[in-house]
């Protein structure tokens, strides 16, 4: 990398004159190096050095916008092929398919659940992120009544898919001013497409059997001045998906072939098993992902799997550390400490709340680290849980003394205990097991 940064530094005008944002031209060719900062930050740099630098420094898959609004979201600038090697950053859309063949109200349904339904989850609200409108009858007249039930109900990111560039025309004069995403240019009908994707400013899904088309077809697209793209691979089976996916990934975070280097699309709804079309899709580099409405179960599943592939592997999600209410606890309800990685936290929380028994959670300051590994790591210490007491104003909140630990911090309770000067009781080392022992043990 410092090769790199300093092969960067010989292409910068070292002028010095930080407007940039940095203090030197070596500091902004690290950061340049590191994919930090873009190269259009220089005024100085030539058209020449731009070109050069901008092809190896800007991000490998380009970030594409999808809809406009508080409702849009970002796809591709990811930079790695497994997500331990850093981590992946914009999670796919899951968009749900609609057919102008449906009735206006159920049209108008699904487009309300995609503009509704919330999963929360470890403290997150998860969401679905579009729709995707299919003029599966063919007539331009149904097309225009279908994309018209939509925009009556939400302002949602869509993906208008249709062969008939009448009806794609039509549709656009109902929702262009959204910039939505137009499927699918091939080679045959590329032209046509990528003039209406200009005209409206729209993105563009682009379709090709074979990786060499599909590098060929993007080429093709960005000199007719679409630079906007997803691609969709064609796969007719999942191991198509799987090796074809990969293997943009792969050539495009190589910059081996940088014309594969935008984000991938996949229409789940094709494959005779969709709920494993969508999981492999979250996890093999699908950007935008096309579902029937899903069941409740298959939402959670694919909401949960996709909120997990895309944490960041090297930050476990934390809360912050504190003093927290579940119900509405008086001066004698128990005080239960626990460690301020989310899933903990939550976890617990959701217990205490089924028991119906007013709480105080103690939160500290483990880094995001669960109990087992803090206590292993000797994070979780009886300093830490004395100095959260004394900040958090535990003493001022209840009237005894007497401290709740997680079970798997058992060997810290003599400590503890001789640290804070409470009476330190020892809880269930499950979770799911902190309802019975609240019942059963506490008394204030
Ligand atoms: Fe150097 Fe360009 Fe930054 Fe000025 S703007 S400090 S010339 S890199």
């Amino acid at each position: 990398m410092a090769l790199k940064a300093l092969d960067i530094y010989k292409l910068l005008p070292k002028k010095n004159c930080k407007e940039c944002g940095d203090p030197t031209c070596l500091t902004f060719a690290m950061k340049l190096a590191a994919g930090k900062a873009d190269v259009d930050l220089c005024p100085y740099l030539d058209t020449n050095a731009k070109s050069v630098l901008g092809a190896t420094t800007r991000p490998p898959i380009k970030l594409v916008k999808l809809g406009v609004g508080e409702r849009s979201f970002g796809i591709g600038e990811e930079f790695v092929l497994y997500r331990h090697d850093k981590t992946f950053y914009h999670p796919p859309g899951i968009m749900f398919k609609i057919k102008d063949t449906q009735s206006e109200e159920e049209i108008m349904a699904v487009t309300a659940r995609v503009r509704d339904e919330t999963l929360t989850r470890v403290g997150t609200d998860l969401k679905f992120n579009g729709v995707v409108i299919v003029n599966t009858s063919g007539t331009v007249e149904a097309y225009t009544k279908a994309v018209a039930a939509v925009e009556k109900t939400a302002g949602l990111p869509e993906i208008l898919v249709s062969d008939n560039p009448a009806a794609l025309t039509a549709a656009l004069s109902l929702c262009g001013s959204y910039h939505p995403t137009l499927c699918a240019a091939t080679p045959e009908n590329f032209r046509q497409m990528c003039a209406l994707a200009k005209q409206h400013s729209c993105r563009l899904v682009i379709r090709a059997p074979s990786l060499e088309a599909l590098a060929q077809l993007a080429k093709d697209c960005v000199s007719e001045g679409v630079t906007n793209l997803l691609l969709d691979p064609a796969p007719q089976t999942l191991g198509d998906f799987i090796n074809r996916s990969t293997a943009i990934r792969q050539l495009a975070i190589t910059r081996a072939v940088p014309d594969l280097g935008y984000p991938v699309y996949l229409d789940a709804t094709g494959f005779p098993d969709e709920d494993a079309a969508i999981a492999l899709g979250i996890v093999k580099y699908a950007s935008v992902i096309v579902t029937s409405p899903l069941s409740l179960a298959s939402a959670k599943a694919a909401l949960t799997l996709r909120q997990n592939i895309y944490t960041d592997p090297q930050k476990p999600i934390q809360m912050n550390p504190g003093l927290y209410k579940v119900g509405t606890p008086g001066k004698d309800a128990p005080v239960l400490m626990t460690v301020n990685f989310s899933l903990t936290y939550f976890t617990l929380q959701g217990y205490i709340e089924s028991s119906r028994i007013p709480c105080f959670m103690l939160i500290v300051d483990t880094e995001g680290l669960s109990v087992l590994t803090s206590v292993a790591a000797g994070k979780l210490n009886e300093t830490l849980v004395r100095d959260a007491i004394k900040k958090f104003g535990v003493e001022n909140e209840v009237s005894h003394r007497k401290l709740i630990i997680p079970g798997y911090s058992a060997p810290l309770s003599g400590r503890i205990e001789e640290a804070t000067g409470w009476k330190v009781l020892v809880g269930p080392r499950d979770a799911a097991e902190i309802g019975d022992y609240l019942h059963e043990q506490w008394k204030p």
